[in-house]
């Protein structure tokens, strides 16, 4: 599953996919990536409904709710990602 030697500005060779991974949150690629799946959810968490009940918490994040397209999300596989607070993240991961 090494797709993300497909990333442009990582020399990646010989990491295992997880180094790979966390090295890919850190780069400006994934940064315009998730400020457009951010935009496209409004900033509101897919859990919109349960904000107004004060469940929703901690600051946004981008779950990947599947690792097909790792490092090449944009621009046709933004629905791969999903936007959830830091609470609702920590439920869907269990
Ligand atoms: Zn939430």
């Amino acid at each position: 599953m090494l797709v993300l030697l497909a990333g442009d500005e990582m020399n990646t060779d010989g990491l295992d996919w997880w180094t790979q991974y966390s090295r890919y949150l850190q780069s400006p690629r994934w940064k315009l990536t998730r400020a457009v799946r951010l935009a496209l959810s409004f900033h509101l968490c897919a859990f919109w409904w349960k904000f107004w009940r004060g469940k929703c918490s901690g600051p946004l994040q981008c779950h990947h709710k599947r690792y097909t397209h790792v490092g090449h999300e944009f621009p046709f596989h933004l629905f791969d990602l999903q936007v959830l607070c830091k609470t609702h993240h920590k439920d869907v991961k269990k």
